[in-house]
């Protein structure tokens, strides 16, 4: 099973990019954020703990992270991949990953870092919104749906902006991304399994150096 890992700061096009791959090569995408979002959408015990801390753009605990991956990755029944978006986001929840990895005999492939430009995120994100049905994500200047008002991938004509993707809030977000985050690039520096791309190029550019590191 193919294991990989996405990391960058807010606004970098992770998800976007996970999304294709899902697509293209049927890696399994998880995305934190999105389960967490699920979790208080559902109004679970999990989400009711978190929902004030999404709001606010704090890390949620780690316990409660590492335990909401642990128990995903254990359900999936693909035997492609996975494929980890905004996780792990702290030290300590990329050494629970390598515990959980080592334990359930699985291996991180490859993690890949989006090299970006805070100023340029904090414009990427006030403008992005997404289909409420399919999450597949847009921005009011630069990716625009090709049919005014219906989403490309599903054709629901329902979108919506995250709470948290305010300039004050992104701002403490890009912070918190430099302060916890990016130790976790040093760590897989050291492993020898990071692959750093430039995450300020189109789409299509990203997408490319990703196809490049993933290899057929
Ligand atoms: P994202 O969709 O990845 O931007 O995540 C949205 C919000 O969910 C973050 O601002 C955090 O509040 C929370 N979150 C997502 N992933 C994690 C994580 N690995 N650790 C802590 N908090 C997280």
């Amino acid at each position: 099973m193919t294991f990989i890992i996405l990391l960058g700061p807010p606004g970098c096009g992770k998800g976007t990019q996970a999304r294709t791959i899902q697509k293209e090569r049927g890696i399994v995408h998880l995305s934190t954020g999105e389960m967490l979002r699920e979790e208080v959408a559902a109004e679970s015990a999990v989400g009711k703990r978190a929902k004030r801390i999404i709001e606010s753009g704090m890390f949620v605990a780690d316990d409660l992270i590492i335990e909401l991956v642990a128990n995903r990755i254990k359900k999936l029944d693909s035997q492609v991949g996975v494929n980890l978006d905004g996780f792990p986001r702290t030290l300590p929840q990329a050494k629970a990953l390598d515990k959980f990895v080592e334990s359930n005999q699985l291996r991180i492939d490859k993690v890949i870092e989006f090299v970006a430009d805070d100023n340029a995120m904090l414009k990427r994100i006030s403008g992005r919104y997404s289909c409420l049905t399919c999450g597949e994500g847009y921005h009011q200047d630069f990716d625009k749906p090709k049919l005014a008002g219906v989403c490309d991938n599903c054709g629901s004509t329902n979108f919506q902006c995250r709470t948290d993707d305010t300039v004050a809030i992104t701002r403490s977000r890009l912070k918190d991304y430099h302060l916890r985050t990016e130790p976790v690039i040093t760590y897989y520096s050291g492993k020898d399994i990071l692959y750093k791309i430039n995450g300020m190029l189109s789409l299509e550019e990203v997408k490319q150096q990703i196809d490049k590191v993933l290899g057929p």
